[in-house]
């Protein structure tokens, strides 16, 4: 390709150069996530990254959970993370893979670095580590019980994993450096007492290994070639070598770092999340207002989508947040060929043509992608009740209104031109009825030599369907930002969702599938909801609006 080199971007270039030195045979990446929630937009940059990167490498993509901490994970996030992970495309080599499938290899890398006299076990308290560790100013100082004998701590390391220590009696320790600069480095934790049932391994381990001390063991395993992580880890970098090295792998595992996604006004932490689903602000994980996978799924959005997202918002190593509209910018760009466009009225007012037969039934034959003529055609019932938006008709126009009022004459989107002939309101205002009268000579809506300069949509009344449809807003004020600063709860805004209960669609789409996803012409996307929609009865999220503030060009970050 051209210019291949220049678009390329830093993790590229550092696989380029490792294979360049002969220090890469085969690029393998893996996906490692902790499950103790549901995966989010951010995860799916993570996912598609290493998957990516496999695959442009012919290597090798692993799907790892990386369960070392049975306090927070369960089973069912190690289930939605695997079918959030398929959802968007990554295929992973063979088996899923557990960290917990490791534990044995673990304990025997622990004793090793014991062997070596590089790790100990400690009695200090938590409180005492963090006392003894120092700060960033000043060095730590040693702990009492960093020079016992590989023997004694032989066995007080058997002792630990033969249950005969209460939790946070002893830890084991590696031995590095007290005085590093590098707070990681003065003698971490690698591994705690703690009596707890594994969703995998049950009661068979009472101790467990830090993150820190675990992941590169996982990596080197498995041989990945390439540790991809996001930038906190970056002073984590030096201990994961040292792990790597003193346990002694051979083609130890790189660990690069790059910048986390995140959205401006949208709530990605599983804090939040959770917060938001135990107040009972949202319906689930899954509610459409989110930006979790499964949320995101529910609302409509294709993997094509995410992938476009992901690809456009780049890597990096500066951090920075993007705007939410540049997603709703690529599933309207993946949906733009792809949806059937129909007619749908979210807020119907009634129209009577008075001069059309009463139980007569046209079918119009309407394209069902102007832009894509290989969606075919459809035929759409038009009868002399119909339904409009009730924004469509005003009494009194302002100047520039081109829709319908007394007296005007409109297109009926491919159908007939009418002409406003009167209206009816009830007691208390409202409109309820408007008449027209229709020509017979304009069928199809596309009549020459004729000034109609409002073309409107319309549902039969009697033919078509009456549907819910919910349209989303942010769930955050968007005026406030995400969070308030005073007590760190979150800024709600209250009319995030409305419910538009009675909707009339064109009458094939009392059909329309779980999941399946339309244009509702002038009106945005929807998806029907997978969640509440029953046979016969769906139930319509708007995806996206059809107007868009997102300028591409502006959008794109500069590359690293
Ligand atoms: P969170 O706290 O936001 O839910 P996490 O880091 O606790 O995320 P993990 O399960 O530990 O979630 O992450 C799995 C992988 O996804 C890690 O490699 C992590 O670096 C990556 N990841 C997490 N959040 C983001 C993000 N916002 N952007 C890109 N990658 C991310
Ligand atoms: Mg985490």
């Amino acid at each position: 390709m051209e210019n291949e080199a220049v678009t390329k971007n830093f993790i590229e270039q550092m696989i380029d150069k490792d294979i360049e030195e002969g220090h890469c045979r085969k690029v393998v990446t893996r996906f490692p996530p902790e499950p103790n929630g549901y995966l989010h937009i951010g995860h799916a940059k993570s996912i598609l990254l290493n998957y990516g990167l496999a695959q442009e490498y012919g290597g090798q993509f692993n799907m790892r959970f990386d369960d070392t901490n049975p306090t927070k994970e369960k089973e069912e996030f190690v289930d939605s993370i695997i079918e959030d992970v398929a959802w968007l495309g990554a295929k992973w080599n063979g088996e899923v893979l557990f960290a917990s499938g490791y534990f044995e290899q673990m304990y025997e890398a622990a004793v090793k670095l014991i062997r070596k006299s590089k790790a100990y076990v400690c009695d200090l308290t938590p409180e005492q580590i963090r006392e003894y560790r120092g700060t960033l100013k000043e060095p730590g100082r040693d702990s009492p019980y960093r020079e016992r004998s590989v023997e004694e701590n032989l066995e007080l390391f058997e002792n630990m994993k033969n249950g005969k220590y209460a939790d946070g009696e002893k830890v084991l320790r590696a031995k590095i450096d007290m005085a590093s600069p590098n707070m990681n480095m003065r003698d971490p934790v690698i591994y705690r007492v703690a009596h707890m049932t594994h969703h995998r391994t049950g009661d068979t381990w009472c101790i467990y290994p830090m993150y820190d001390f675990a992941h590169p063991i996982e990596d080197a395993i498995e041989g990945v070639s390439h540790s991809i992580c996001t930038l906190e880890f970056e002073d984590h970098r030096p201990l994961y070598d040292w792990v790597v090295r003193e346990v002694g792998f051979e083609n130890p595992p790189r660990q690069i770092e790059f910048a986390k996604l995140y959205l401006n006004n949208v709530v990605t932490g599983k804090r939040y999340i959770k917060k938001l689903v135990e107040d009972g602000i949202v319906d689930g994980w899954d509610d459409p207002r989110l930006v979790s996978i499964a949320a995101l799924r529910r609302r409509g959005f294709t993997p094509e989508s995410i992938r476009m997202f992901v690809e456009l918002v780049g890597v990096t190593k500066s951090q920075g947040a993007v705007e939410y509209s540049m997603l709703e910018y690529c599933i309207r760009e993946d949906l733009k060929l792809k949806a059937r466009r129909m007619m749908a009225v979210l807020d119907p007012v009634r129209v009577v043509i008075d001069n059309y037969p009463e139980d007569k039934i046209e079918y119009m034959e309407v394209p069902n992608n102007q832009e894509n003529p290989e969606l075919g055609t459809r035929k759409v019932p038009f009868t002399r009740e119909l339904y409009i938006e009730r924004e469509d008709f005003m009494e009194e126009p302002p100047k520039k209104y081109f829709r319908l009022f007394p007296g005007n004459e409109v297109r009926l989107m491919n159908a007939y031109f009418v002409t406003c002939v009167s209206y009816e309101k009830d007691s208390s205002g409202k409109v309820t009825v408007i008449h027209c009268t229709y020509d017979p000579e304009t069928r199809g809506g596309n009549f020459e030599g004729r000034k109609v300069k409002g073309t409107i949509h319309w549902v039969s009344a009697t033919e078509g369907v009456p549907v819910e449809a919910r349209i989303y807003e942010n769930i955050i004020d968007e005026e406030k930002g995400v969070y308030n600063e005073e007590d760190g709860s979150m800024n709600i805004n209250p009319d995030s969702l409305k419910i538009q209960t009675a909707c009339y669609v064109e009458p094939e789409l009392a059909g329309a599938k779980s999941g399946e996803r339309f244009q509702f012409v002038r009106n945005g996307y929807f998806c029907v909801d997978t969640k509440n929609s029953e046979p016969g009865k769906p139930v319509f999220n708007r995806i996206v609006s059809l107007k868009s503030s997102f300028k591409l060009n502006k959008a794109k970050p500069a590359e690293q």
